[in-house]
């Protein structure tokens, strides 16, 4: 099956890893996900000492090291007991892919089956991973290919973890740099809305951002919503991440239509929001990301009404050409017309990049995150289809003597 997709999809530099060739990990726990807390009480589970949590949590989120044998401030005789009863995984690697122009992507197998995606966006002297937090997701952004998904589950906290170390293997970047890094930034800007899957994001991003393990700075991390308010709050107070927001549309008219969240929570609830977002300052500005449509949302009057809506709070915007994908209503905005509204908001003392897309080549850019897995599974059976109905058409006809 592996093999067959891997047929199906050859871009630049395509590698096709198996998941970790680890023994029978089923019946243990697994380490990568725990809270510290959680992980002091399984080691009292197996009779060690609390503290011990300490070094264990240096060894799995600083070092990267996945074999206790390996941990040498642990003592030998415990790590066969810490082997027998726990693991340190990642996500199975199905392919790795690198694209021209350098941005890579994962996708990873879970253990129920179930596939996600992460990209890493290396930039001169920095680098951000783009991670999911969901299996497909429960909203239906009409420009989006995730949203066409449903969502088949929530990620679990070692699974959200767990992308990014995979992310680090893959960089060979351990033990956590305290300088310079490669993977120096996060983007919760996968597949599906990380605010519908709170507990587990926050989780995760507690463990990344933990002083003595991966410790990437709350600065240097950005939660993507499409606009889920209730938690938006929390996630300020509690996490203190940077904030994008999808605003993609100036009236609730036609949010309403492009990201129907908006129904629940229209354009004034969430901008109320924002101004509340209690990191939010002038050096920390909210992102309003914005897809270019068309003929949609892209003239001058929606610009110029995007200045007013945006007063008083502290914003910069991110102007995303509509990637396309098979069957999309949508066209992406002519180049001239990005320009014109950018100008626009620039002139209003706006910062207002029009990103370039990244990964186009190995479907890694904004909105075509599993789109490449999904088409190569409808390749899959397509390819079948033809197969049977080809044998049906040469297998001469069965007669009843036969
Ligand atoms: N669910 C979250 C985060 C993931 S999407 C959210 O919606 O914010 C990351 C960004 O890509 C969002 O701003 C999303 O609106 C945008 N996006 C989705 N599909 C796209 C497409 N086809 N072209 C360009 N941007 C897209
Ligand atoms: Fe889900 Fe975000 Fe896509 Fe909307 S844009 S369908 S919230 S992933």
């Amino acid at each position: 099956m592996k093999s067959a997709m891997s047929t199906l999809h050859t871009p630049e530099q395509t590698a096709e890893t198996s998941p970790p060739a680890s023994a029978d990990t089923s019946a243990k726990i697994e380490l990568v996900g725990l809270s510290r807390d959680e992980l002091a009480a399984e080691l009292t589970a197996i009779g060690e000492k609390p503290f011990r949590a300490k070094q264990l949590w240096h060894w799995i989120y600083h070092q990267g090291e996945r074999d206790f044998s390996r941990m040498t401030t642990i003592s030998k005789a415990m790590h066969g007991a810490l082997a027998e009863k726990f693991t340190v995984g990642r996500p199975g690697i199905a392919r790795e892919q690198t694209s021209e122009d350098t941005s890579r992507k994962w996708l990873f197998r879970l253990d129920d089956g179930n596939e996600v995606e992460t990209v890493f966006i290396p930039e001169e002297d920095r680098g951000a991973v783009c991670i999911s937090s969901q299996v497909g997701c429960s909203l239906t952004c009409t420009f989006c290919h995730t949203g066409t998904m449903k969502l088949v589950r929530n990620l679990t906290a070692g699974e959200i973890v767990g992308q990014f170390m995979a992310a680090r293997d893959s960089y060979g970047e351990w033990p956590s740099p305290t300088g310079d890094r490669l993977l120096s930034n996060i983007v919760m800007m996968g597949m599906g809305e990380p605010l519908l899957n709170y507990e587990a994001v926050a989780k995760a991003l507690r463990i990344i951002m933990d002083g003595e393990g991966i410790a990437l700075s709350k600065r240097r991390i950005t939660l993507s919503t499409s606009g889920v308010v209730p938690l938006m709050d929390r996630c300020g107070e509690e996490l203190g991440v940077n904030l994008a927001v999808s605003l993609h549309a100036v009236s609730d008219e036609l949010r309403d239509v492009l990201v129907p969240i908006n129904k629940k929570h229209p354009l004034k609830e969430l901008l109320a929001a924002c101004r509340r977002y209690p990191s939010a300052n002038n050096a920390r500005r909210i992102t309003f990301e914005y897809v270019m449509l068309k003929g949609v949302n892209d003239s001058e009057a929606d610009a110029r009404e995007l200045l007013r809506l945006v007063k008083g709070i502290p914003v910069k915007f991110n102007l995303i050409p509509f990637n396309p994908w098979p069957g999309s209503a949508y066209e992406c905005s002519n180049a001239k017309d990005m320009k014109k509204f950018a100008a626009i908001l620039n002139d209003g003392g706006f910062s207002a990049p029009i990103r370039v897309p990244r990964g186009r080549d190995i479907l890694a850019a904004c909105g075509q995150l599993k789109s490449a897995s999904e088409r190569d599974v409808a390749a899959l059976r397509e390819a079948a289809r033809a197969r049977k109905a080809e044998q049906a058409n040469t297998t001469p006809e069965r007669t009843t003597t036969e």
